[in-house]
């Protein structure tokens, strides 16, 4: 047996939606490795004067249909094998919902809660410095990802104008307002998967007020999901992050959380300090914790991992008790998990959809400062509703027409798209 690697994942996944689509073997070849892998290790003097070294990637995947773009991400796990695979979903996703980039992903392979905030902005300069080459407008955008924020995002900007000795606003998105940032930005990746949700339940003819959703993560995508979804009747009645999580049959208040989040570090803060938890309190407001583990289990209409890969597996994929999974992390159901929930009639939205609202509005960003024409709030969240739309109900019409899965359908309508670039390009 072959190990499971976040990109063996995705070969297992492209296997599966190639066969159908009669690609030649020049076309195969493109989609099945990436253009370019640039490795470096990253060096900076810590807090105590000691240096230390991380290794660093970043991955171009595809660029048939435009600029490489795609997020950089902090993380321990961010190997060569996992920001492979995500630049080739990047690759995907950019296509499907027909924004003119192709794919790409960079990853710090680092503890990044283990900085300070100077230790931070090192780091990143540095990525920006090592790449600088490899990065740009027109060449390759970065933007961010776990763990990475609009600073970092400023940070390696300005490093990069630096070294280069240009005005750079395009080279990178997700920025801070106050230096190039797109409006609604922040909240786009959840606001793009609640477009999506919100449509699903419609064409179903579902009422929101009877679903009950539990979201893995808390971060920028899960958190802000929760209270979109809250907002719009929805009862959350589970959420969580890396210590843990918490579930009510009764609904929580995710704002309230947010609060808590705030205040303790944590979803759980509020009611437990390491294994020690405030029974009392928990009762009082009808809550228990749960593992994470345990939160994807739940009973629950709708289920949004919106944490990292792999969290839905061969293992699991049996318990889960919604109807539906909104991918909001890349990659969390794995091949043999998507398997079960097609046989099991689960509909699970993929990733390369249902976040895709994030590098949308990079788009807008992108497009902003290049032209240097800002834009309104409200220009971003219509064109990002109309583009996010289209998105669904193409791949949704796909999935119809060749009875396939969701995931099926959205591969094979970006796959389409850049093997038609690559096409008229002649490369193929
Ligand atoms: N990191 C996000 C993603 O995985 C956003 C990428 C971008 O904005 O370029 O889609």
């Amino acid at each position: 047996m072959t190990l499971s690697t976040p990109f063996t994942r995705f070969q297992k996944t492209l296997g599966t939606v190639v066969q159908q689509l009669k690609l030649s073997k020049a076309e195969m070849k493109m989609l099945q490795e990436p253009q370019h892998i640039h490795r470096s290790n990253i060096s900076i003097k810590n807090d105590h004067g000691k240096k230390v070294t991380f290794p660093a990637f970043r991955v171009q995947f595809n660029n048939a249909r435009g600029p490489y773009k795609g997020g950089i991400r902090f993380h321990p796990a961010a190997d060569e094998e996992e920001v492979k695979a995500l630049a080739a979903l990047m690759a995907i996703k950019t296509a499907v919902v027909d924004i003119p980039f192709g794919g790409s992903k960079g990853g710090i392979q680092c503890d990044p809660k283990k900085f300070s905030r100077r230790e931070l902005q090192e780091v990143s300069r540095a990525y920006a410095r090592t790449f600088k080459e490899h990065l740009g407008a027109d060449l390759d955008c970065p933007a961010p990802d776990v763990n990475t924020t609009p600073d970092i995002m400023a940070w390696m900007r300005d490093e990069y104008e630096k070294q280069t000795h240009t005005y750079a606003p395009a080279m990178i998105t997700g920025k801070p307002l106050a230096y190039g940032g797109m409006l609604g930005r922040d909240l786009a990746t959840a606001r793009g998967g609640f477009f999506v949700l919100e449509e699903m339940i419609l064409r179903d003819a579902l009422d929101p007020k009877e679903l009950r959703v539990a979201i893995q993560g808390f971060g920028n995508a899960g958190a802000n999901m929760a209270l979109f979804l809250h907002r719009a009747g929805y009862m959350v009645v589970a959420v969580s992050d890396s210590q843990g999580g918490i579930y009510s049959a009764e609904g929580i208040d995710p704002f309230r959380i947010q609060k808590y989040k705030q205040r303790t570090g944590s979803v759980i803060g509020e009611y437990c300090k390491g294994s020690v938890c405030d029974i009392k309190k928990m009762k009082l407001d009808h809550v228990r914790r749960v593992t994470n583990q345990e939160l994807l289990e739940l009973p629950c209409d709708i289920l949004i991992p919106a944490a990292l890969d792999n969290a839905i597996t061969g293992k699991n994929a049996s318990n889960v008790q919604a109807k539906y999974v909104l991918e909001l992390a890349n990659g969390p159901v794995s091949p043999e998990a998507d398997k079960i929930f097609a046989k099991r009639g689960i509909q699970v939205i993929p990733d390369v959809l249902a976040n895709a609202g994030g590098v949308v509005v990079s788009y807008f960003e992108w497009s902003q400062g290049r032209s240097g024409r800002l834009w309104t709030l409200d220009q971003s969240k219509a064109d990002l509703k109309r583009i996010m739309l289209e998105a669904f109900t193409e791949v949704r019409r796909e999935a119809r027409r060749t009875n396939a899965t969701y995931r099926e359908a959205a591969f094979a309508v970006g796959i389409k798209r850049i093997v038609e670039a690559m096409k008229v390009r002649g490369w193929v």
